[in-house]
């Protein structure tokens, strides 16, 4: 009998009741035993929700007070230096110190989940000793067994993939510390196995990107130990995100089974399986559901492809999963009432996938008859959508086929327009200027609710943001920032902003997502073409430089930003999806110049979001990436300045591709690399503008003006002064304006001073 399973479900519940428990805890509105029987409940519940829905091989132990690696790291007493700590479970305070800092020790830092928009706590190896604090694993097992008798599949991060996301260590020092975790994990699934656990399941994430031959060779010791460790117990050893490498290796370990994506890395891993085979005596994982896209599985490709890996493992050796955890999608889409009906009739959050997987497992063992009603109905919803006229805009689509068979190239090389735009704009050597948004206070905040709200008109509110743009020129003007910007205090996002404005966009209610710790992000959803309607950003823009003599700039945020934060349509690539947002972005910088903006800041934080994991695929979405920026800044105006911002991420690696974007300036956050950029501009200088954030916006701290003189002294030896720019290192609006009017007052001192000092060598 074919099975159905999932590898994790969301844990921050249909209404955010974890965010919500979580944040009332650290505010001290909620006592620590009430805290966790609100945590219990909701990881009850959400156990409950499986088994009702019908899953075979449940998840247990997926479910966080945080993040999954953070307590994997907790587990095994890995609390870094700085924490006081003498052994032992670590107690919760402990926990959420070193997820959020305290006031004596800074938090550790949080990265990116592979290629997911999701942030773990890094753990930090350091020198202490691991020992295993606590059996969490089988803490779930128990809890759920007793509560609800259900026989869970305890989820395990795996040894190699902790390892690799880990820092604190040399890379040769790589085994020895899975040597020192061996005997942890032995104990771990020693004590499952002992407990009458059938299966556990460790992912290796890692897999997809692929290892070393040290470290294959660490992961071929390590799994055969552990699975001797426990003969009793199942490893079923879990990749996602990408078809495993190392196909071959991995099919010969001694675990029971091997979980494989079929959504993600469908053609990798089916060329795999021709070309090796599966072993008889092993069980296949086969992620037929996509566990973090939003879309409504096509139950008959999903059956078919079933019934292909059949070819290779019999149907009572396949078990029916998710493609990798429920935690990257919303919870359900019952609940949403505002979208339009072939849209919300496509989709599948976490709650439907459940009932794909449970179809699709019945659907195999017992006949496609079995599931006729499921599959006639899924039919009908993909067949609507994908006949819904937003998806067939040919104006749009093409344009978008005219324009990215055309380069996208400025009418002028960087040189010629550097000249053009210093006789047009003179700006003083060092010229300084700020990233974007100011504060959004209290104030603008409350009178975004209130418009929202209909307790203020239209009228009312443009009022307000005007009052605002109005006193933060003033303030501008008279710190002495030479290119301004109007403050965004129309916008609450930067990606929602321009998707409620633009065509092929929409917009849940309630689908939220952990993006890290109690933060939750509700991603817009690019369903149809995306159409560019009426100018976005003009009138505000304009009325700013209305007020002042001073340039101001205008904002975006660039394609590629808003493609990666947001869930996308899966009928056309990716890159097309990209060329329409240009498409209609560069309206936009169209409808600015008209209106004499002349220099337009196009922000794309997140091009390194989308990374492909897989490094021979990297240069492919670069070179598009990079295609679809220049596509919506290749002005025709050598006079046009065309600025973007990057930030939250390493550069070092991709300064190439930076470079091919040709804008004329980039301000990049230096905060926390610094010394690493300034090193990578050593061996290859930037020929464009260039600014390196001078401090660090993310703090409330006052920085003085000897630390910035000192950042741009350093900048300034691997640099060119006349390309150099001087900013903080991202936008404002987190902070508070007395703060950030200090700030800024020494920035510009700063400026005064590194001019005084520069200006003989220009
Ligand atoms: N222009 C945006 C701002 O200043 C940029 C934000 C970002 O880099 N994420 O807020
Ligand atoms: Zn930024």
């Amino acid at each position: 009998m074919t099975r159905s399973s999932v590898l994790g479900y969301p844990r921050i519940g249909a209404n955010r009741e974890w965010k919500k428990a979580l944040e009332a805890f650290w505010a001290g509105k909620l006592d620590e035993s009430d805290f966790l029987g609100q945590l219990r409940e909701l990881r009850l519940q959400n156990l409950r929700k499986l088994q009702s829905k019908g899953i075979d091989v449940i998840p247990v132990g997926d479910f966080s007070y945080y993040d999954q690696v953070l307590d994997t790291a907790t587990m095994f007493g890995l609390v870094p230096q700085r924490f006081p700590y003498s052994g032992g479970p670590v107690p919760l305070s402990l926990y959420y110190g070193i997820a959020r800092g305290t006031k004596d020790a800074t938090a550790s830092e949080m990265t990116k989940w592979f290629n997911t928009n999701y942030h773990y706590i890094v753990p930090e190896l350091g020198d202490r000793q691991p020992e295993l604090t606590e059996n969490k694993p089988l803490q779930a097992y128990r809890e759920a067994k007793q509560e609800l008798g259900i026989e869970g599949r305890p989820v395990l991060l795996g040894p190699v993939t902790f390892v690799k996301l880990s820092k604190g260590y040399r890379a040769d020092q790589f085994g020895d510390w899975l040597n020192r975790l061996l005997p942890l994990y032995k104990q771990i699934l020693v004590e499952l196995e002992a407990e009458g656990v059938a299966w556990v399941q460790m992912d290796e994430p890692s897999l997809v990107t692929g290892l070393n031959e040290a470290e294959l060779a660490a992961l071929q010791v390590l799994y055969t130990q552990l699975a001797a460790a426990a003969p009793g117990l199942s490893i079923m050893l879990q990749t996602y995100f990408e078809s495993a490498e190392h196909y071959s290796e991995i099919v010969k370990l001694p675990v029971r089974g091997i979980g494989l994506d079929f959504v993600h890395g469908r053609t990798g891993n089916l060329k795999a399986l021709a070309q090796f085979g599966f072993p008889k005596d092993k069980v296949l994982g086969a992620g037929v559901v996509d566990g973090r896209g939003i879309w409504k599985a096509s139950l008959l490709d999903q059956l078919a492809l079933l019934k292909a890996l059949s070819s290779y493992v019999s149907g009572d050796r396949l078990l029916v999963q998710s493609s990798c955890s429920l935690l990257h999608v919303p919870v359900t889409v019952s609940v949403e009432d505002k979208l339009l009906p072939e849209l919300k009739g496509a989709l599948a959050f976490a709650d439907e996938k459940l009932d794909e997987l449970v179809w699709l497992a019945k659907g195999f063992a017992e006949g496609e008859a079995s599931i006729q009603t499921q599959l006639n109905s899924c039919q009908k919803a993909l067949d609507a959508i994908a006949q819904s006229s937003q998806r067939s805009r040919s104006d749009v689509q093409k344009a978008v086929a005219a324009i990215s068979s055309k380069d996208a190239r400025r009418s002028a090389p960087f040189a010629k327009r550097y000249e053009a735009q210093r006789a047009k704009w003179s700006l003083p050597l060092l010229p300084t200027t700020t990233i974007g948004s100011f504060p959004q206070s209290a104030e603008v905040r409350k009178a975004r609710q209130a418009w929202r709200k209909g307790e203020w008109s239209k009228a009312q509110y443009d009022a307000f943001i005007r009052d605002q743009i109005d006193l933060w020129i003033d303030l501008q003007e008279e710190i002495g920032i030479d290119v301004l910007v109007h403050g965004e205090f129309e916008r609450t996002d930067m990606v929602e902003f321009f998707g409620e404005k633009l065509e092929g966009f929409a917009f849940t209610q309630f689908g939220w997502v952990q993006s890290y710790g109690s933060r939750c992000v509700k991603p817009p959803i690019i369903f149809g073409d995306v159409a560019f309607d009426e100018p976005m950003t003009v009138i505000e823009t304009a009325y700013a430089q209305s007020r002042t003599a001073r340039p101001v700039k205008g904002m975006l945020t660039g394609p590629i930003t808003i493609m990666n934060w947001s869930f996308v349509r899966d009928d056309i690539p990716r890159e097309r999806i990209a060329y329409q947002l240009a498409y209609a972005l560069r309206q936009e910088v169209e409808a600015l110049e008209k209106a004499g903006i002349g220099l337009i800041q196009v922000d794309e934080p997140a091009v390194r979001e989308g990374l492909p994991l897989k490094q021979q695929d990297q240069a492919e979405y670069l070179n598009w990436a990079v295609k679809a920026f220049r596509l919506t800044t290749c002005s025709e105006e050598e006079t046009t300045q065309i600025h973007t911002h990057m930030c939250y991420c390493e550069f070092h690696d991709m300064i190439g591709s930076i470079e091919d974007m040709d804008a004329d300036v980039i301000s990049i956050e230096t905060s926390r690399s610094h010394g690493e950029l300034i090193h990578s501009f050593e061996e290859n200088t930037y020929p464009l503008g260039i600014g390196l954030g001078v401090y660090d916006i993310h703090s409330p701290r006052v920085p003085q003006v000897e630390e910035m003189t000192s950042m741009i002294d350093r900048a300034l030896r691997v640099l060119d002064p006349k390309l150099f720019w001087i900013n903080p290192d991202c936008g404002l609006k987190t902070r508070g304006r007395e703060e950030t009017v200090a700030a800024l007052r020494n920035m510009v001192e700063a400026t005064s001073i590194a001019r005084s000092k520069h200006a003989v060598h220009v």
